[in-house]
């Protein structure tokens, strides 16, 4: 016993964000800790998806715990599986899955009595201190609207929810999106099915990246010598210092780096100029979330592959009809339409102080305190909260800051300085201002749709570079939080 008060927390999600918090709340010795998850696995993102192609979109050595590196990684940019097995070994590793209570999602968390009363799906109740909401961003799964989506008569499925039952090998097959999952699928089954039709909305920017898999050799050198993985950790870390340097910045000479690197992508790799043209977005490489691919180019010229343009009028039982009155016809379609990105911790019902809901206190749209604390919500902290940084970065290196914050904030709590603690309002008044200001300057206001951008337009995401995040994560400002 070390005189501080002893305090129960729950951790909502065990996907990447919520392994880390279990383990760094255990290392803190916050031991008393239950972690609630849907799901029968832990892994979130990377148990859930399960489509041919998926790979992170970042170097591995980069998308790994700094505390957990690995010199196991198969590829630059390793497949999904792997992302899977690696979080699950973390945390059989650091005995987190011991505290998970699998399969059974908090529906309900009310904070009454200076504590947070939690319920699951189940009837299963529990009383603590500190709730951790590791829920995740891309979870919820959107699902297009479009006429006569439910007449199809083959097998659909969204990507997210991939039907290993269904037989791809030569099947017509019919992708909607063009997102970065959409181009991994592409590549990953032009070559197994008879015919594959891309039905694009809108065009990509395509990053080149080539990503051959490691030699033996380098796996053995880094067993060998294990402090080389910290040194190119960081070296990866301050590249993508330098990509979040561009992107805050349209005019920026990095954006135009990038820019030039997809032109010559798109005018070197595809031959034919109309496709070429169907395939040339009409709007600033990065404003969309940058898609990175070694071969789709290659793969949506092959013979059995086609890109639909024209928009889609409906579904119908044999396939999909666009306006120009074609009908796609397919055996299989796959629903690539990205995810409610807004939704967060919903459909969870959460209520705050005197009795203060989530759905009022996210009325028009979600806010937190540097996307970590909401007012009137103590003691409940987020992780990959709203208006954080996303983008083409390691949502790892943002957890990981993330949290060394939240834990500070329970310090305080812990040595007895408070009972409650939650941003202030005024503070999240003078964040979102700022933000709000600064997103004006950004590479996704540039004339684009996408996922970033809330109900007003503006980017619904952290528009300064990574090097300020670092330092707004580094130590809690006192004058920004109510305590109680
Ligand atoms: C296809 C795809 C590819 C991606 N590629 C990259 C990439 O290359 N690089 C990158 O940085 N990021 C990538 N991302 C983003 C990715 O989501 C994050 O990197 C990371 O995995 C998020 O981890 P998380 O723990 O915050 O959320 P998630 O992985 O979504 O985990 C959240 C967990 O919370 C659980 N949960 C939610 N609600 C409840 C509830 N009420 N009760 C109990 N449990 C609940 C869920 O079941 C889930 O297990 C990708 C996302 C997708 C969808």
């Amino acid at each position: 016993m070390d005189g501080r008060r002893p305090l129960r927390c729950a951790v909502i999600g065990a996907g990447m964000a919520g392994i880390l918090s279990a383990i760094k709340l255990t290392e803190a010795g916050l031991a008393d800790l239950t972690v609630y998850e849907k799901n029968d696995q832990v892994g979130g993102t990377w148990s859930e998806n399960t489509y041919p192609g998926l790979s992170c979109d970042l170097p591995s050595d980069l998308y790994s715990y700094s505390f957990a590196l690995t010199p196991e990684w198969s590829h630059p940019f390793s497949p999904g599986p792997e992302i899977r097995a690696y979080f699950e070994r973390v945390a059989r590793e650091h005995d987190v899955l011991s505290r998970v209570r699998f399969g059974d999602p908090v529906t309900q968390c009310r904070f009454a009595d200076g504590r947070w009363h939690l319920t699951a799906a189940s009837g299963h109740r529990d009383e603590v201190d500190v709730v951790i909401a590791a829920t995740g961003v891309l979870h919820h799964p959107r699902y297009p609207e479009i006429v006569g989506l439910d007449t199809f008569e083959g097998p659909m499925f969204h990507s997210s929810r991939w039907d290993h039952g269904v037989r791809l090998d030569d099947a017509r097959v019919g992708i909607i999106g063009t997102g970065s999952t959409a181009v991994q699928m592409v590549s990953a089954l032009v070559d197994r099915v008879a015919s594959l039709s891309l039905f694009q909305r809108t065009a990509q920017w395509i990053m080149p990246q080539e990503n051959p898999a490691y030699p033996e050799e380098r796996r053995e050198e880094l067993r060998t010598h294990p402090e080389r993985l910290s040194k190119m950790r960081q070296e990866l870390s301050d590249l993508f210092d330098h990509f979040s340097n561009a992107v805050v910045d349209a005019d920026s000479a990095g954006i135009k780096m990038i820019e030039q690197a997809c032109v010559a992508n798109l005018e070197e790799s595809v031959r034919d100029p109309e496709l070429r043209e169907r395939l040339r977005p009409a709007y600033r490489a990065a404003c969309k979330r940058l898609v990175i691919s070694p071969d789709f180019y290659a793969a949506i010229q092959r013979p059995n592959a086609e890109l639909v343009t024209e928009a889609i009028e409906r579904i119908e039982p044999g396939g999909v009809r666009t306006v120009d009155g074609s009908l796609h016809e397919l055996d299989v379609l796959i629903l690539a339409t990205g995810f409610k990105a807004d939704a967060f911790m919903r459909p969870m019902e959460i209520a705050g102080r005197n009795g203060a809901t989530l759905e009022q206190a996210w009325n028009p749209r979600p806010e937190a305190y540097l996307s970590i604390s909401i007012p009137d919500f103590p003691n409940f902290f987020m992780v990959n909260g709203p208006n954080g940084p996303v983008g083409n970065f390691s949502l790892i290196e943002v957890a990981e800051l993330q949290v060394h914050y939240i834990l500070q904030l329970i310090e305080r709590l812990r040595g007895g300085e408070c009972t409650e603690i939650s941003a202030r309002r005024d503070a999240l008044a003078d964040f979102e201002r700022a933000r709000e200001q600064a997103a004006r300057n950004t590479i996704w206001v540039t004339g684009c749709r996408s996922w970033y951008l809330d109900d007003r337009g503006i980017p619904a995401v952290w528009p300064w570079s990574f090097v300020r995040f670092r330092q707004e994560m580094a130590a809690p400002d006192p004058r920004a939080f109510e305590y109680a």
